[in-house]
């Protein structure tokens, strides 16, 4: 409707229908208000009474409040079955009374498989949280209680519980411990990553200093016609202290009064000698490391995957071995060293220390497969399903049409020589020992074509100066290698290495970015081997969990015949005890 057309008087059939329209519709919304408020009076606003303060009739038990399937049950009913002897003998006995070992162990446990690491933090939720509540029964030992039972009361004998709940799942058929799955991942410390001291700084420094006093002592020395030790001996700290004292005892017998000598010598004794000293103990820190963290010398600084800044900053961590069946972790270590190579062994050995008996095969990628690592396997009856490092590119085209590759030269194993692609014999003209940095030694065998003045090929054979090609071949890891390449393509094989990608590698996927312990919150390796152990522990009840719950809802989806799931048998017993 316009103004205009109001003006002139006339409206056209759509404003007068409009028109009606509102009318009808005001009188029709009067009436029925009208009638509403004869009928129906307006309903009256309740509200549920709401008193937080307010005292329950009967005292509430706890259990109540949680579901009979609750992870917290589950967590309790394991806990329960595990013996914890080794922990409770800790305990001194005498004074106040401690809180119970069980309850502390549960309360951490639980912590863990809810990502809370912090002992702060589960100070908190034991106030706060309704599980935390009923796993403690009400108690609430404070953060240092927490922190001090996880240090120092499961250090060392963690290990021992770790075993017995992967002994519980091999009794239930989650794990057979007859396969590892072996693979490696670096934690960072909680050190700093600016507390570094490298071992190469600390002998340059050391021998700086020694060359110093010696000529000082040894000056002094001739001066007072007195006997110092030999040049070629290293200059201890002890040594330095007891010449800078036979110096000086010397001077004041017969009253000599050199004060610039005299200065020099008592700044050997109070200053130079304690420097060595601290020189001597970084060196017996680090022993066979580069490296070590000042506020956690046990830490080594090594390269990690994740890396921020993106600028290959070495951090102070630890290289952790798990080893993993059916993505249950069946084993762990801590290791110092930054390569998988040299942690193998002693990581197989602890498993047979832990189960006493070893698994029959192993699976690992091409970090470990090493000479050394091979002869153990195989001599110790383990089928080794692991790679090394050429495993895929030798079977590339390019590899496998180079004539001038050793892999691909003729080999007489009868009168042990190579034959070369112009047919020349290559000779065995001796081996030689190599030494590897964990201390193995290898025999490898050298063979030489002598005169390749001449050949056609020789651009493409070899790229020495010299009128003949030397090479060398290590028969021993050769033939570990055929060994290995032969059980990788088998049908068992080809099975571990499509499994291998989804057992350790996704659990320390799972445990680092679903789970965000990226950092150990502990020091020393005693304690990292606890808190990783708890981090491991977590890991094994979250998936047994997970499996009896996909177990439970299949169940139900198929209508097959009831089946309490394992950890719903526990609990229920557990409930009906508890409450
Ligand atoms: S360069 Fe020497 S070793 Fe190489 S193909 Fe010729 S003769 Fe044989």
């Amino acid at each position: 409707m316009t103004l205009a057309n109001e003006k002139n008087g006339y409206f056209s059939e759509i404003q007068i229908n409009s028109h009606c329209y509102l009318m009808k519709f005001s009188y029709f919304c009067i009436a029925k208000h009208k009638k509403n408020q004869l009928i129906k009076p307006m309903a009256k606003v309740t509200f549920k009474s709401y008193n937080p303060n307010d005292n329950l009739l009967f005292p509430p038990c706890l259990g109540d409040y949680l579901p009979k399937n609750h992870n917290a049950r589950v967590v309790s009913a394991i806990i329960d079955r595990l013996d914890i002897s080794e922990i409770e003998s800790g305990y001194k006995g005498g004074g106040a009374s401690s809180y119970n070992p069980r309850m502390l162990l549960k309360v951490i446990v639980y912590a863990y498989l809810n990502n809370v690491y912090s002992g702060r933090k589960m100070e908190r939720l034991l106030v706060e949280n309704v599980a935390f509540m009923w796993l403690s029964g009400m108690q609430r030992p404070d953060f240092r209680t927490i922190n001090l039972f996880r240090s120092k009361r499961l250090a060392g004998k963690f290990d021992s519980l770790f075993t017995q709940v992967v002994l519980l799942l091999n009794e239930e058929g989650f794990v057979s411990l007859d396969v590892q799955y072996i693979d490696g991942t670096k934690i960072e410390s909680a050190a700093n990553k600016y507390t570094f001291v490298w071992k190469g700084s600390v002998e340059k420094n050391k021998a700086r200093l020694e060359t110093k006093v010696r000529s000082v002592l040894e000056t002094a020395e001739q001066t007072l016609e007195l006997e110092g030790s030999e040049p070629e001996e290293e200059l201890s700290s002890e040594e330095m202290a007891r010449r800078a004292e036979a110096i000086l005892d010397k001077m004041d017998r017969e009253g000599i009064s050199d004060k610039k000598m005299r200065k020099a010598v008592e700044k050997v004794k109070s200053e130079k000698a304690p420097k060595m000293r601290e020189y001597e103990d970084k060196l017996e820190t680090l022993g066979e490391r580069n490296s070590f963290s000042k506020t956690d010398p046990d830490a080594t600084f090594m390269r990690m995957k994740e890396d921020a800044m993106n600028n290959g900053q070495t951090k102070p961590g630890y290289n952790v071995q798990i080893a993993t069946e059916n993505q249950f972790i069946t084993n762990y270590g801590i290791f110092w060293r930054p390569t998988d190579q040299g942690t193998l062994i002693p990581f197989l050995d602890s498993f047979q220390a832990r189960y006493g008996k070893q698994s029959g095969e192993i699976c690992a990628d091409s970090g470990y497969g090493s000479e050394q690592n091979y002869e153990y396997m195989f001599g110790n009856g383990i089928v080794p399903y692991v790679k090394y490092n050429m495993f895929h590119a030798e079977d590339k085209r390019k590899r496998r049409q180079n004539p001038f590759l050793i892999q691909n030269l003729h080999y007489n194993e009868t009168d042990d020589y190579f034959v070369c692609p112009m047919g020349q014999h290559m000779e065995h003209i001796g081996d030689v020992t190599v030494k590897s940095d964990l201390g193995y030694e290898s025999t490898v065998s050298r063979y030489i074509a002598r005169n390749c003045s001449g050949c056609p090929l020789r651009g493409m054979c070899y790229k020495a100066a010299a009128d003949r090609r030397i090479i060398e071949v290590n028969h021993k890891n050769n033939a570990y290698r055929r060994k290995a390449k032969e059980l990788l393509t088998s049908e068992r094989g080809i099975y571990h290495r499509g499994n291998r990608p989804i057992e350790p590698e996704a659990v320390f996927g799972d445990i680092k970015f679903n789970h965000g312990f990226k950092r150990f919150r502990l020091k020393s390796n005693e304690k990292v081997k606890t808190e990783f152990g708890l981090v491991a522990l977590a890991h094994n009840i979250r998936k047994y969990i997970a499996i009896n719950q996909s177990n439970m809802a299949k169940n139900i989806k198929n209508n097959a015949p009831k089946r309490p799931c394992l950890p719903l048998a526990w609990n229920l017993k557990r409930f009906h005890e508890a409450c």
